[in-house]
């Protein structure tokens, strides 16, 4: 393609642009695209929309305002007992995106490899490879998408600089166990290499999991970058407001970067994420607990549609296995399928993975309200009957 890079010039539109586009041609149900159908607490947005009107609207410092690093250092401490200096050791950025970006390009040198688990979030790969560096995967297999730690060794080599975790995983659904953080602490101290924790779903685990950062594992703190965003823990992903939390000498490279790639983050939006983290404990398991009983109901609805269900501990995704009806053409198929034909839209799995293949499997996004839930289970139930 003229004039373009060739990384993203052979890139394809991002599977959940496709699926919500088609979902809106459809009129479906859109159960692809990860984000609630109720925005999150008023009171929060009431803050940012004085914050907006009040002002200042002008650019607020590089790192993010004061009151909003003060807030992210004082829930990583309340949460997770882990302590960050506020002024250089957090960085808001304008959503886990670009926090993963910023960290991307500048960690990584032109060879290095990074080591990542698949299925992943699809901005990975080719944020990594824009960076010059190299991806190395290691492939999770269904149901259970179980750390093989043959295979995590046999990913490491010389030029490993870094791994990218995310727990809970997005989109298996699953939560790492402690022996497998340990694994991964091991080799990442064996080997002298970075870590990388994209925790955006921390706040959203089931079934009493606990979510464990690595970062607060033995000699984690100093080589371990944690990102998170309020998108999701506030239910407001058009908000765009994540940020990272790491060791100062990292951080300081980490700045840079962000500081040419967005530089700052709306003011009002940081104001008001600042007040949200403020919140008593039982905001946050409250939000846990709500998320679970919809796991339960779309969980059923899709079981009763004949979909064997896989396990989920945390997100707000499920996964189905579409095998037991026999429609050729895949996950992909079975996706635009159901959209044109019981106006139910999922996502494909396949569009996570980049070295294995898996293609009997869909996605769901249950942070909807309840009748939306079941009204996409009673369609599916109809016209897969
Ligand atoms: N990482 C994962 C695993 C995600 O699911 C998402 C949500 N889309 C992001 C990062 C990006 O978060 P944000 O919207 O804050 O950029
Ligand atoms: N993280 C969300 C998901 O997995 C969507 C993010 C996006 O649309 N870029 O569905």
């Amino acid at each position: 393609m003229r004039h373009c890079n060739t990384i993203m010039a052979n890139l394809g539109t991002t599977v959940f642009e496709v699926m919500s586009r088609l979902a809106m041609e459809h009129g479906s149900i859109n159960l692809g695209q990860g984000f609630p159908d109720e925005d999150g607490p008023r009171d929060i947005r009431q803050v940012a929309a004085d914050a907006l009107v009040e002002g200042p609207n002008q650019y607020p410092p590089m790192t993010g305002l004061a009151e909003l690093r003060q807030a992210i250092a004082a829930h990583a401490h309340r949460f997770y007992g882990l302590d960050y200096d506020w002024q250089s050791e957090i960085v808001v950025t304008s959503g886990a995106t670009e926090a993963l970006a910023d960290c991307f390009l500048a960690l990584l040198n032109p060879g290095d490899e990074v080591v990542l688990m698949e299925p992943l979030y699809d901005s990975y790969p080719p944020m990594i490879e824009r960076a010059g560096a190299i991806p190395r995967y290691v492939t999770l297999e269904p149901p259970e998408w179980e750390l093989d730690p043959a295979a995590l060794e046999e990913a490491f080599t010389p030029r490993t600089r870094m791994v990218l975790l995310n727990s809970p995983m997005n989109p298996a659904a699953r939560v790492l166990t402690m022996a497998e953080l340990d694994l991964i602490r091991r080799m990442c101290i064996e080997h002298d290499v970075v870590c990388l924790c994209d925790e955006v779903y921390e706040h959203l685990l089931f079934d009493g999991l606990e979510h464990r950062p690595i970062a607060s594992l033995d000699g984690m703190r100093e080589r371990t970058l944690r990102i998170s965003s309020a998108g999701k823990i506030f239910s407001l992903t058009g908000w765009k407001v994540g940020w990272i939390e790491g060791p100062a000498d990292l951080m300081t490279a980490v700045m840079k970067a962000h500081q040419f790639v967005t530089f700052t983050t709306a003011p009002n939006l940081q104001k008001a994420v600042a007040y949200g983290l403020g919140k008593e404990t039982t905001y946050y398991t409250d939000l846990a607990a709500a998320l679970q009983g919809k796991r339960d109901r779309l969980a059923s609805g899709l079981a009763e549609a004949g979909f064997p269900v896989l396990p989920c501990q945390g997100t707000y995704f499920i996964n189905a296995d579409i095998t037991p009806f026999g429609v050729a053409g895949g996950d992909e198929a079975f996706c635009r399928l159901i959209t044109e034909k019981a106006g139910v839209t999922a996502v494909p799995v396949s569009a996570f993975m980049r070295r294995g293949s898996i293609d009997n499997l869909i996605r769901f996004c249950f942070c909807k309200k309840d009748d939306v839930l079941d009204a996409a289970a009673d369609r599916l139930q109809r016209f897969l009957a």
